[in-house]
Formats: C-alpha cells, structure tokens, sequence
C-alpha cells in the first residue's frame, strides 16, 4: 500500500527529527527539506536506525525561491506540510532582526507559494507560546490575547500566524492549524536524537546538561525573587516526544477531515508549570549528578509564569502528554552523555 507523503521543512532539527520519527511509526512517507544551517545530515541515519527506515532529506534553502518551487514540484504528491523551519534564537533575533524577518518570513511565503501551486491540502505551523508574552491570566488558552512580542523572533511567529490565517480564509491553502509549543525538551528514549544547541545554550535544559557534564561551569539561575512558589520562573515543559505526537494527531485530524475551523489554533503544554529550581530538583534526581548553580539576577524580557490550559488540544486531538518532569531530564542528560560522539559533533 502507498504511504501517504509529509513534507517536514526542518525536519533535520530537533523537534523535526523526532516528529519524523513519531510519523514514520505511524505510517507516513516523511520527506525532510532542510538547509542545515542548524542541524546535521547524520540524523537521517540516526532516525532509520530507530524506525528502520531512511527518510529523504532534500538540502534545500526555501528562502531561495527556484531551489524550494522545484522542490516542492518534486513532492506535490504530498498531502501535507509540517513547516519547522526557521532561526529560533532569541537572543540572535535582537541582534540580527533583518536576518530573522528574512529567513523566517520569506521561507513562509515560499511554502504557501508552492502549497496553492502543488494544491498541497493541508499545513501545520510550528508556533509558539512566546507569542502571547507575559499574560494577564492564567493557565493561558488559544484565546488569550497576543501581546507586542518582546523580539523579532517572536514577531516572526505572530506574523507567520497572520500569513497563514490569511491564506487560509482566502481559499489559497484549503486547512491550516499553527501548534503553539510552551517549552520542548528532552529527547527520544534511544540517545540517538536530541537537541544539538551551536556554541553557549540559551534555554534552560542543555545549559543543565552541559554543566552537569563539565562542559559549563556553573548554571547561572536567572531571578530568585519572582512572585512563584520558590522566587524562581516557572515554565511548562514538555518532552519532544510528546510534541512530536501531537503533530500526528494534528495531521491525522486534518487528514481526516475533521479540522471544522479552516484555520484552528492549539497550545501544546503539559498544563503545568515548573521552576527552574524544580527543574534542577529533577534533574538531580534522575542523573544522580550534585548541578553547581548560582541564582543571578533576572534575564532581560523574560515573563515570571506561563503555563497553558491544554483542554482544546485533549478534546478535539485527543491528545495528552504521556511524559513527566523526570522522563524529560532522565532524556536529556541520556543524550547529552552519549549522542554527541554519535553525531560526531
Ligand atoms: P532547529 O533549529 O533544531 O530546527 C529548525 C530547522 O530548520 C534546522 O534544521 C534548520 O537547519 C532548518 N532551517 C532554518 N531555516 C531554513 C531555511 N531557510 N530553509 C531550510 N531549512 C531551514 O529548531 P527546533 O527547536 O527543532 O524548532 C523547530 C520549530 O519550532 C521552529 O520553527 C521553532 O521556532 C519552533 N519552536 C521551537 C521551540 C523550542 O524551544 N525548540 C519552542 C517554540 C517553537
Ligand atoms: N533559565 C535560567 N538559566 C539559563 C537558561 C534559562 O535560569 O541558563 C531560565 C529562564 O530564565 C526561564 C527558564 O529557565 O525562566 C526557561 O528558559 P528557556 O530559555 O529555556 O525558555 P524560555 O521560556 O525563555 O523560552
């Protein structure tokens, strides 16, 4: 029987890879297109030793528009997108916004081009939760409104969203949903995919993770004296696994013929929140390794609290994280000790 064919754009990254994994196991033909400009092409071989089979990886930069059309000519056999690919660090994003609005907007529009073109029906957006900044309430749900994002990243995400909204109540794209991950971590179970931050980590797991394993010396705990349980921020973390399920359930819903909204919007989220402290607490435990840390004052533009109300995605996806604070440090300190020497990095 043919396999239905995914086009993942970015898929060679982190939360590509495991969700190339996750849709292969569920029966898809994945194609991944990816510059490389943040990830290695050994992970193809990494995901067919787990699932026993090689996904195609097409080295292409959408923002270069004969190079993406073609491609996607190549796979208009594809009955959906899972769009990725982007530059995600914030920091980077404030220091170099042309280069973000670039490569984040351009690459967007491209996949909506060849989308409309190829008649490809259905498209899933990588989305975050930074896109509704230091919200009023909480837990947030999809109808919290959006505040002015705190960086060009954020702004990318927001505009991304409208783009697609757009499109899709013009009738150019005939079904969209954007997934707005709150904190992914972790790793899948077999050490052979993870996360592979270039230079110093910015987020809070692999700064763990490399001090824990001598690479830093000391993490660096930003804020002590947040209006949360122990002063520290609190976050909702989820394990990749869980994120990269999630988008086979969004996909089989849209494949289904089930999506009512054209165009429908989800938090993916564990719905609750941890503090860093906790974070370490946990991490601790599962390594069985003493983290040096130092709790230093707060990092510029970051929010106090935010955790999501994840009833949408439960009910209509029927999707739920089967992973708790444990299984995401256990994953990651797994795969920082033995993958970097597998992906030869
Ligand atoms: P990642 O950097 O590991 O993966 C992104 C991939 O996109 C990389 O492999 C990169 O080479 C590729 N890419 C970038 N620009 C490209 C282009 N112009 N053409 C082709 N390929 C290109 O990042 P990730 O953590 O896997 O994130 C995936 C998506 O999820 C991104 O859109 C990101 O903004 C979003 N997201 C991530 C997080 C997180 O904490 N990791 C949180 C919320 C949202
Ligand atoms: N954090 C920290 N030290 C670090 C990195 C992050 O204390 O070296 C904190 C950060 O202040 C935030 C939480 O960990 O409260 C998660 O940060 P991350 O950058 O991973 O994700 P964010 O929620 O900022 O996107």
């Amino acid at each position: 029987m043919t396999k239905t064919k995914i086009i993942t754009t970015g898929g060679a990254g982190y939360i590509g890879s495991h969700t190339a994994v996750a849709l292969q196991e569920a029966g898809f033909e994945v194609v991944l297109i990816d510059n490389l400009s943040n990830s290695n092409e050994e992970v193809v071989h990494q995901i067919a030793k787990i699932t026993g089979t090689t996904p195609r990886l097409e080295k292409v930069d959408l923002c270069k528009e004969q190079e993406a059309f073609a491609c996607f000519q190549r796979h208009q056999d594809a009955m959906g997108v899972i769009h990725f690919a982007a530059l995600k660090a914030v920091g980077e994003s404030v220091a170099q916004p042309t280069r973000y609005y670039h490569n984040n907007l351009v690459s967007m529009l491209h996949v909506l081009e060849a989308m409309q073109k190829h008649n490809i029906p259905n498209l899933i957006f990588s989305s975050s939760a930074t896109v509704y900044g230091q919200p009023d309430q909480l837990p947030v749900t999809e109808n919290t409104p959006l505040q002015e994002a705190a960086s060009p990243y954020g702004q990318t995400k927001q505009m991304n969203e409208v783009m697609i909204r757009d499109a899709v109540h013009a009738g150019e794209i005939p079904q969209a949903i954007s997934l707005r991950y709150f904190n992914p971590v972790g790793a899948h179970d077999s050490a052979l995919i993870g996360e592979l931050p270039i230079g110093i980590p910015n987020n809070l797991m692999p700064f763990i993770t490399q001090t824990a394993i001598g690479i830093r010396k000391e993490l660096a705990v930003f804020g002590g004296d947040y209006d949360t349980p122990d002063g520290t921020a609190l976050r909702d973390y989820i394990h990749v696994m869980d994120l990269a399920e999630a988008h086979v359930q969004a996909l089989q819903f849209q494949l289904e013929g089930k999506q009512n909204e054209k165009y429908d919007i989800y938090n993916l989220g564990t719905g609750v929140g941890s503090t860093v402290l906790e974070v370490i607490h946990s991490f601790e435990k599962t390594s069985g390794r003493k983290l040096p840390y130092r709790i230093v004052d707060r990092r510029p533009g970051d929010v106090a609290m935010i955790y999501a109300n994840v009833d949408k995605a439960a009910k209509s996806l029927g999707w739920r994280t089967q992973r708790d604070l444990d299984e995401m440090t256990r994953t990651a300190w797994k795969w920082e000790q033995y993958a970097r020497e597998k992906m030869g990095s």
